[in-house]
């Protein structure tokens, strides 16, 4: 029996790869004339693979299976859970989101070159109907994994089942008291750190050669542990990672040439999406397991690498001379100088370009919103209101127009809620990890100093990458650090970093 499905899921594995192939194209290098043909050439491969997937026989051969090593006792456990959900939705509610969401980004686009929310209005709750509907589709299963001791409220339980799509296992109420505490912690550190005196980054905002900028970018990437026999990278519009298998995982990024941090982190923060993807272990190829144990988890290894390695002092005392090397205006710049300005904190409007501490209060704005969405405590049309309030109330700042506010977001367009806490969560055990790491390893930074990144990456692997799916994200974080999810190293983190760069005491 396992025979046969291990079959069927490499099949559908391939279908999947194939598809994501045409994907990575469309993002690109494809010639604008050939999206008509490349939607439904993508649609028909997904189409094929979401039915051999969906094969009764699948569900027979789960149900007959009796595995014996631990892995197979993932592979079954994990594909039991991506066959009860994919079989769980009628093909009505299924087309009926892909084309209400097709509708909804086109009107998400419009209505943000125009600063019309009211043309997103309409679509926006309808996208949200069609989330409450799934998500009561969802609740059961979710419940019986979840045990007997699963009590939510009806509100949590509806945005339980959304978010276990993207973050297996994890629940409103300890998301929403996970927040309080960062959000206790965070805003008097932001206000402390808006208060002093703000780094100069003038130095960062000046023309740095396109081409010296990526080869300096993909230099790092490697030598962090992306493997270029593996992967490549390419320009595009929004950077994104994406795999064909852990033998071929594509990353892209996108260059500013009159300000460094753009290229820089994001081709940083990609490589650590793409190390993770390449450090599957081969067992798990052509099955489910063969992916992200959540997206927190995901996120851990691109903030782990964006953030604690690339934004950190200690690695700038190795790369901050080969930096200058490439851009000779920098020869003048000290490097402490230099790390105080990546590292930057600013309350601004918008999530994707946000400091690395104010960045979580976008997340928490996000995740209190579009929970009173989906309750419907929050009507849509009080929406923009409602996202300049919380914006006051969190960073100090808000939005003149809607376009900078509540439309900025692709996300729920794509009737994608419960997506947002993931990069928090991910972040938040990004310094777990890195803590137990550094415990391990006899410290990281005189490792990262000396530009030896191989300990680290050796360290990932062997208690994030290689299991893939096989443990849930509890599980890898428990395994690797003793401890579940926490807010307080990062809050730890986020202050030890604050006093020592704004020399607060
Ligand atoms: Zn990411």
């Amino acid at each position: 029996m396992l025979d046969a499905l291990r079959d069927r899921l490499a099949e559908v594995a391939d279908l999947g790869h194939a598809a994501a192939v045409l994907e990575w194209d469309q993002e690109t290098f494809m010639p604008p004339g050939g999206a008509e043909g490349r939607g439904r050439q993508i649609a028909t491969l997904r189409r094929i693979a979401h039915e051999r997937f969906t094969d009764p026989a699948v569900g027979e051969w789960l149900a007959a299976a009796r595995p014996e090593t631990d892995l197979d006792r993932a592979l079954v456990r994990v594909t039991r859970r991506d066959w009860d959900r994919a079989t769980l939705l009628p093909a009505r509610l299924v087309s009926e989101k892909a084309e209400a969401s097709a509708r909804a980004m086109e009107a998400w686009k419009a209505a943000r070159e125009t600063d019309a929310f009211a043309l997103f209005a309409p679509h926006l709750a309808y996208v949200l109907a069609l989330a409450r509907e799934e998500a009561d589709l969802v609740r059961p299963l979710v419940a019986a994994e979840r045990g007997p001791g699963y009590a939510p409220s009806a509100a949590d339980a509806r945005y339980d089942a959304l978010l276990d799509e993207y973050e297996p296992g994890a629940s409103t109420a300890s998301v929403a008291e996970t927040f309080r505490q960062l959000r206790e912690g965070l805003v008097p550190l932001v206000a402390a750190a808006a208060e002093a005196p703000a780094p100069d980054d003038s130095f960062l905002r000046v023309p740095f050669d396109a081409d010296a900028q990526w080869a300096f970018g993909l230099d790092v990437a490697e030598r962090l542990g992306y493997s270029l026999d593996h992967g490549r990278q390419d320009r595009s519009a929004h950077p994104f990672t994406t795999s064909f298998g852990t033998t071929d995982v594509r990353v892209t990024t996108r260059v500013d040439p009159a300000f460094f941090p753009t290229a820089f982190f994001s081709t940083v923060h990609e490589a650590g999406h793409g190390i993770y993807e390449q450090g599957f272990a081969p067992g798990l190829e052509g099955t489910p397991l063969a992916d992200g144990a959540s997206l927190g988890v995901h996120e851990s290894q691109s903030r782990l690498y964006e953030n604690l390695v690339a934004r950190g002092g200690p690695f700038w005392t190795w790369a901050y001379p080969r930096l200058q090397a490439r851009f000779p205006h920098l020869a003048d710049v000290p490097r402490r100088a230099f790390v105080r300005a990546v590292n930057r904190v600013e309350p601004s409007l918008i999530r994707v370009e946000a400091d690395e501490l104010t960045y979580h209060l976008h997340v928490l704005l996000r995740f209190e919103l579009e929970r009173a969405l989906l309750s419907g405590d929050l009507p849509v049309a009080d929406l923009p209101g409602a996202w300049r309030d919380g914006m006051r109330d969190l960073l100090g700042v808000a939005p003149n127009t809607d376009a900078d506010g509540c439309l900025q977001d692709v996300h729920w367009s794509l009737g994608a809620v419960g997506y947002f806490p993931t990069y928090t969560l991910g972040t938040l055990m990004s310094v777990q990890l890195w803590n137990a790491a550094d415990r391990d390893l006899g410290g990281l930074d005189a490792l990262l100093a000396a530009g030896e990144f191989g300990p680290l990456l050796g360290w990932l692997r062997e208690h994030v990458h290689r299991w893939g799916r096989a443990k849930t994200a509890d599980e890898v974080l428990r395994d690797a650090t003793g401890s579940g999810l926490d807010a307080a190293p990062w809050l730890a983190y986020a202050e030890a970093k604050v006093k020592r760069l704004y020399d607060l005491s």
